[in-house]
């Protein structure tokens, strides 16, 4: 299927309510679900057997898996972070790859007898280099946060310790006197960062100092203009040619809009920068051809980011992708960084990757952002105010200050009580600090895995609004109390509940 044939059927599959459609968008619908329903029966038996293998080692285990089912099926997942794995994912994390000891690359381990590890591990690497057109892919890292660090230790590795051992004449840092390592040492923390500040939306992970990035690197932030809550690239240039930092970072964790990476990579280049993007909430978008061009980091940026657990809607986990020049430095993300690699967990990622390369990925990474741009507009047209006013992309964030005079903490009680999970944000100038906050942030990437359509979103965006309105501070001082009228967020939690009932989870699995 060609791209312009996945978008047309895709809006049409989203704007259109009428009866006509309808078969046609549930094929979408059923598309976008990717290849869960053919293996419905062997699902079915592989959880029912699993489930019992383990409670009759640790009862109260199975239990917990069974009741952690049980919640996804009853709330409407709107945390933006979050998606539902296909069973072929999930399956592939439970087995004894699990038990296997495999540091180092493919080819070039630590330990003998690592020809499968070797093989899911190259099998995963060579499905993120063709699915993001990458020079190089690194599938080992564990999580988000240790992709970063594995990049920051790379860019660090290439451009402070190369030329160090360079300039000693020395081969391996084990060959540096005692002098030149000391002061190789201190060079590393005395390097520059340039990072999105928290509050328009950036990650901890970018040089903020609970992190270890912010105790590694020296970091200034970016921000958005206030007025239109935009990445402004004249002020970026302006503070990266002041700041001149070693790397500078893109990507974010709550911005509802899509960064221009052409032009900050161009702004890295001039202040002799590394420019470095994690992609680790958008990926999916990536892999699906939503964002393209300027607008596609892999290739305007020397070291990319992600989690393979978020939009990608793989296993939990991370890895990086890189330019050839940046490759062998970050190959040595373990031992630098990292212990022995997941093997299980790289399998999953070459199930998730594989999954991503199907045309049908296409059509679910569209629906996801036209359901945003559904559930943006829903809330619009009933006088709810969000950030930047609108959504490109997955993320729909929301002024609950200014739309109900509630706090991020107080809205997101209320809609958990509602029905609705989702995760207080900061917004930009956030007078309710990090803590409290006055935003919501929203995201369609689960949703859309279950099917939901535009015209549900926007019942969704009814039902959010519904139940803030009936939402009031508990006291003029407590910026967590609150109080909801107990009709309304039952009658919500009805809506929900018929919603999902339309799209269930996994109804493969019987509990
Ligand atoms: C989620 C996220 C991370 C961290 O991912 P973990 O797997 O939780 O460590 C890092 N960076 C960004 C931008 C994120 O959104």
């Amino acid at each position: 299927m060609s791209q312009a044939s996945n978008a047309q059927t895709s809006t049409n599959a989203v704007s259109d309510g009428g009866a006509a459609a309808t078969g046609e968008s549930e094929a979408i619908a059923a598309n976008t679900r990717g290849p869960w329903p053919a293996t419905a029966t062997a699902t079915a038996i592989a959880y029912t057997n699993a489930l019992e293998v383990i409670a009759a080692t640790e009862p109260d285990v199975a239990a917990a898996i069974r009741g952690e089912l049980e919640n996804q099926r009853r709330q409407l997942k709107l945390i933006a972070s979050e998606n539902y794995a296909s069973p072929a994912v999930l399956l592939a994390m439970g087995n004894w790859l699990s038990d296997k000891y495999a540091e180092g690359t493919p080819g070039h381990r630590m330990y003998a007898g690592c020809e499968m590890v070797d093989r899911v591990e190259t099998l995963a690497a060579g499905h993120a280099i063709a699915l993001f057109g990458a020079e190089h892919a690194y599938v080992q890292p564990h999580s988000g946060i240790d992709a970063n660090l594995v990049a920051y230790w790379a860019i660090l590795a290439k451009r402070v310790e190369a030329p160090a051992l360079e300039e000693a004449g020395a081969k391996h840092v084990n060959d540096l006197p005692a002098d030149a390592w000391d002061h190789l040492r201190h060079s590393f923390n005395e390097q520059r960062m340039l990072g999105m500040s928290l509050d328009a939306g950036g990650h901890l992970t970018h040089g903020f100092r609970p992190n270890i990035s912010g105790k590694l690197f020296n970091q200034a932030s970016y921000g958005v203009d206030p007025e239109s809550g935009l990445i402004d690239y004249d002020a970026l240039a302006r503070q990266a040619r002041e700041w001149r930092p070693l790397v500078l970072v893109g990507g974010y964790s709550a911005y509802p809009r899509n960064p221009n990476f052409a032009l900050m990579a161009e702004i890295a280049e001039e202040v002799g920068a590394t420019f470095m993007v994690d992609m680790a909430h958008f990926a999916g978008l990536v892999a699906g051809k939503v964002l393209t061009g300027d607008f596609d980091p892999v290739p305007h940026a020397g070291v990319v980011t992600s989690t393979t657990h978020k939009s990608l809607r793989g296993p939990r986990g991370g890895l990086v992708l890189c330019k050839g020049e940046y490759a062998p430095f970050v190959d040595k993300g373990c031992p630098m960084v990292l212990g022995g690699p997941l093997p299980h967990v790289m399998a999953a990622k070459a199930v998730a990757l594989a999954e991503a390369r199907r045309s049908s990925f296409a059509d679910y990474a569209a629906a996801i952002v036209a359901n945003a741009r559904a559930l943006a507009e829903g809330f619009s047209r009933r006088g709810v105010k969000l950030v930047t006013g609108g959504t490109d992309n997955h993320i729909v964030l929301m002024n609950v200050e200014a739309s109900f005079g509630l706090t991020g903490r107080q809205a997101e009680s209320a809609l958990l009580d509602s029905g609705v999970v989702t995760n207080r944000n900061s917004v930009p100038s956030d007078p309710n600090g990090a803590w409290y906050t006055s935003g919501v942030r929203m995201g369609t990437p689960a949703l859309t895995t279950l099917g939901f359509g535009a015209d549900e979103l926007d019942e969704v965006a009814d039902v959010i609004a519904e139940a803030l309105r009936a939402t009031q501070p508990a006291s003029g001082t407590s910026k967590a109390k609150y109080m909801i009228d107990a009709k309304v967020a039952e009658r919500c939690r009805g809506r929900c509940t018929d919603l999902l009932a339309a799209h269930p989870l996994y109804p493969e699995i019987e509990l």
